[in-house]
């Protein structure tokens, strides 16, 4: 991959920055999405944050061959500390957790001013993401569920506005585990990884079930049966 030959999933982000975006990508290892983003003008500029030596060091030497110095900069930083509040009009995080994209904003929310649009992309626990969104007062805007390669990828699009509004006729809870938008969609990919998961979670309940009756276990199954009853619901609703 590279900027000219970037991943569906990463053009998918890039797809939801706003007009003439000064944005930040949190994160950014080869800074493939600020050049491609910059090259496509879909941003006229673009911070690429780093917290690691040997990803800072591909995205200072991909931003220096292809001469974007003057509209990329590189930063080294943990997280959202490598932004000045005000500075940017959108904040990507990709190909991370969602617990640690979570914890990234929420450590660096005193960074965002309140004007930003979030373009985050976990590779697995999308629900950690939604959760902290939906505290802090961000609404989803989108969502887009798909695959590359054989693993799915959701994309979750957020802005501070009204929090509930994406949950309306359903539950919170359902569709935090889910997504409110591809819940309504149900697309073939929203279908073939939520059909895995339930399949995954009945295979672990049986295994409990054969285990000694602790009390740690009784609870590992409640909350498994909340969960796969959420789904169930989910995927017969529609
Ligand atoms: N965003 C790119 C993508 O989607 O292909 C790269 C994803 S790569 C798996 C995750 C990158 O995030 C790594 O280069 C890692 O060093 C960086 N990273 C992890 N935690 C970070 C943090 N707290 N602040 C900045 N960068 C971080």
């Amino acid at each position: 991959m590279n900027e000219m030959n970037l991943s569906k999933r990463l053009k998918r982000v890039a797809d939801f920055l706003p007009k003439e975006a000064v944005f930040a990508d949190i994160g950014s290892d080869h800074a493939y999405l600020p050049c491609y983003a910059i090259l496509y003008q879909k941003a006229v500029k673009a911070i690429a944050g780093e917290v690691t030596d040997g990803p800072l060091q591909s995205a200072k030497q991909q931003v220096h061959r292809l001469e974007l110095d003057a509209q990329i900069s590189v930063r080294k930083g943990n997280g959202l500390e490598v932004i000045e509040q005000g500075e940017v009009s959108a904040v990507t995080i990709a190909g991370m957790g969602g617990a640690l994209i979570a914890s990234i904003l929420n450590e660096g929310k005193h960074k965002l001013a309140g004007h930003e649009r979030l373009i985050l992309q976990p590779n697995i626990h999308a629900y950690h993401i939604r959760l902290w969104l939906y505290q802090e007062g961000y609404e989803l805007m989108d969502e887009v569920i798909l695959e590359e390669d054989g693993k799915i990828y959701e994309i979750i699009i957020a802005e501070k506005g009204d929090q509930d509004k994406p949950y309306e006729g359903m539950s919170v809870e359902a569709g935090m585990l889910v997504g409110p938008f591809l819940a309504k969609e149900q697309n073939h990919v929203f279908l073939r990884k939520w059909m895995q998961e339930l399949q995954h979670m009945e295979n672990i309940k049986g295994q409990i079930q054969k285990a000694a009756p602790t009390e740690e276990n009784k609870e590992r199954l409640k909350e498994l049966n909340a969960k796969i009853n959420i789904l169930k619901e989910v995927l017969t609703v529609g």
